[in-house]
């Protein structure tokens, strides 16, 4: 099975966008790719973490992945700490990776924008430690989003030009995995942004943690336009917005809904979709606490999955070593 690599920040909280545009694809890929699900928790520390909360937070991702349909017997899912390798092989692409290609990294550019107190050096790094990330387990594909086309663009670049050097195919050069179309889920306050875990707007977000009620009086608070047709339209982005979570979480088409709620005006609309978020979330939640109360399961699941990608990582590393020159290790 081909390789897949994706990982999320353990930054924020996990929204219903999130799981719509990347956790569901996973779900869906786990029976076709060697999948290995990271919990960037070394990409996460470019900005600063409370250490409770970010510990408590990555035990909050990979339970909600699993309660979302991840199979943990399946997948690797792994801290990106528990494995080693990524930070070592991060400096090696560092001793081969040039200041000016960082420097056009637009990623970077914002984010220092944002972080204007804090520019460290990891923030200026980040796009080699996810080429290590990448490169390490020979992954063939990545899921990448816009924001991170361009770093998987240096990934390939590094890839390719330590090969060069050495003469040798040492890293796979991996390709970007654009999934089937999911929808863009945008922000029940402001339907023209997307729904984001970081956004400091707390009603323009549906978490994957927030009880029933709460859930159903976000939705039932969310901008729509004066008009009263359910349906799809760019000049309706609320309302296209709601139809896609709709769609979404019930499987149902959009044109189905459309024909359903048409003229019935927003109110029942609304009643519904709230219904229906809350129909898919009450299970995941219940799945969610379960786990919860099981930490030792979880651990088990982090070292397991630590061990295998070790010892993949370790092969990549030893190779890697040797082909710089590097004294064997016994
Ligand atoms: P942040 O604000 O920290 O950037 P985010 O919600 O944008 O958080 P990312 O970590 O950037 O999340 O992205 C994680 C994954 O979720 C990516 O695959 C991204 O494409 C997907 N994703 C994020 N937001 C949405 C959304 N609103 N609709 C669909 N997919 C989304
Ligand atoms: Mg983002």
């Amino acid at each position: 099975k081909p390789v897949l690599l994706s990982g999320i920040q353990p930054s924020g909280q996990l929204t219903l966008g999130n799981y719509i545009g990347a956790i569901r694809n996973w779900v869906d890929l786990q029976a076709d790719y060697d999948c290995i699900f990271l919990l960037v928790d070394l990409h996460a520390i470019t900005v600063r973490q409370d250490p409770a909360v970010l510990r408590q937070r990555c035990r909050d991702f990979l339970s909600l992945y699993i309660a979302c349909g991840i199979d943990p017997e399946k997948n690797l899912l792994c801290a990106q700490s528990h494995v080693a390798g990524h930070s070592q092989l991060a400096w090696i692409l560092d001793c081969y990776t040039m200041v000016g290609e960082l420097n056009r990294m637009t990623q970077f550019k914002d984010k220092s924008a944002k972080h204007a107190d804090n520019i460290n050096a990891g923030l200026y790094n980040y796009p080699v430690l996810m080429a290590a990330d990448i490169l390490i387990y020979d992954t063939q594909l990545v899921p990448v989003g816009n924001d991170q086309k361009q770093h998987l663009e240096l990934a390939r670049d590094v890839a390719q030009r330590f090969n060069f050097a050495h003469k040798e195919e040492v890293f796979r050069i991996p390709e970007p995995f654009i999934p089937p179309v999911g929808a863009r889920i945008m922000g029940l306050q402001n339907p023209e942004a997307k729904m984001s875990k970081s956004d400091d707007n707390e009603g323009n977000g549906i978490y994957l943690l927030d009880e029933p009620k709460k859930i159903a009086k976000k939705i039932k608070r969310a901008v729509t336009d004066s008009g009263s047709e359910v349906r799809a339209a760019d000049d309706k982005p609320g309302v296209t917005n709601l139809l896609n979570i709709m769609a979404a979480v019930t499987g149902r088409s959009i044109e189905d809904l459309e024909a359903d709620y048409g003229d019935s005006g927003y109110g029942r609309f609304k009643g519904d979709v709230a219904d229906a978020v809350v129909a898919f979330m009450e299970p995941m939640q219940a799945r969610y606490r379960a786990l919860q109360d099981d930490p030792a399961y979880l651990d088990g699941i982090l070292a397991r999955s630590a061990e295998q990608a070790n010892a993949r990582a370790d092969q990549k590393i030893r190779q890697v070593y040797d082909k710089l020159g590097f004294l064997p290790r016994a």
